[in-house]
């Protein structure tokens, strides 16, 4: 469990994270999103302790991280993936193992969970990006911990390391672990979390399932079909739809819902050939949420 109370964070005149205040629960993915600059990095550093919060308390497994004796073992974290260079994965993993007094076995194992084995004898600094994620996440995971933080960890993973991701975070939340995990890919959330805290400027803008969001935030539209489009488009718009053209006869209407396109078009006497209500995707739903935070555009 994470609980993050009236966070507030200030540097100089930026307002990094402003009263910012939610919960991470143990047994699924929380997806922790908003656009660049919104705070999410630095939220994730207060939660840790390595940032002080201007004002605000957060508490992780009940209290703050270092009020924690055995850190790694509560939780794990991947910030930066950039990993002792000079050193092999092996040996960066045996020196963080050392500070806590876990085992050679156990790093062995998350070399193995990560699927770095076969090149934990060569040096990091010649890593992939991708592989010096793997790298971080099994410095993330070595103290078995119940809460594990992860900072954008898909970046740099190809099609097979994000598949691979996707499962272990689904497995450490199903084994009842509090998993966070920021991201800016859409799609790949919308697959892995369950959850999601959105921020934008430091506020909070959702706290909620990623179904829930869909429904609340995106507006659905119909695809339509008809011999009639243009009569039918015209119909559709005294009532209130919004069209959009797919091609020819083919447009989508947003603003109705299937049953009042279906009643019009027979009160108008127009076929249609084609009536598929289309849900909104977790993207459209976070540009609709976030259109007014984004920092960049
Ligand atoms: P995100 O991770 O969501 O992209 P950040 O937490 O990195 O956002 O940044 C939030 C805001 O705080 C941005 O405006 C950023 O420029 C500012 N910021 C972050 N870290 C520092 C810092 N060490 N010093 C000054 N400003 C910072």
């Amino acid at each position: 469990m994470i609980e993050v109370q009236a966070l507030t964070k200030r540097y100089g005149g930026t307002l990094a994270v402003d009263e910012l205040s939610f919960s991470v629960t143990p047994g699924q993915v929380t997806g922790f999103l908003g656009p660049n600059g919104a705070g999410k990095s630095t939220t994730m550093r207060m939660i840790v302790g390595l940032d002080r919060p201007t004002a605000g308390t957060v508490t992780v497994a009940g209290r703050p991280y270092r009020d924690h004796p055995a850190p790694l073992c509560q939780v794990g974290t991947l910030l930066d993936a950039a990993a002792h260079r000079g050193r092999s994965a092996r040996s960066h993993l045996l020196a963080l193992a050392q500070t806590h007094g876990i085992g050679r076995r156990r790093v062995d194992e998350v070399l193995e969970t990560v699927g770095l084995t076969a090149v934990a004898d060569r040096r990091a600094g010649g890593f992939s990006l991708g592989m010096g994620q793997r790298l971080g996440i099994a410095a993330a995971l070595l103290g078995d911990p119940a809460v594990v933080i992860l900072d954008e960890p898909v970046n740099g993973l190809d099609p097979d390391g994000v598949l691979w991701l996707r499962n272990l975070l689904k497995g450490l939340a199903a084994e009842g672990r509090t998993v966070l995990v920021s991201s800016h890919l859409m799609s790949e959330m919308a697959v892995t979390a369950e959850h999601l805290v959105v921020i934008g400027r430091g506020r909070l803008l959702a706290d909620t399932t990623v179904a829930e969001l869909i429904a609340r935030v995106a507006v659905g539209s119909v695809l339509v079909r008809s011999p009639h489009a243009t009569e039918l488009g015209d119909l559709l718009t005294a009532h209130g739809a919004a069209l959009s053209p797919v091609g020819p006869g083919v447009f989508h209407a947003a603003g109705l819902g299937v049953e009042r396109i279906g009643d019009l078009a027979l009160a108008g006497g127009l076929a249609i050939h084609e009536l598929t209500p289309r849900r909104a995707s977790l993207e459209e739903a976070y540009m609709e949420l976030t259109r007014e935070a984004v920092e960049y555009r």
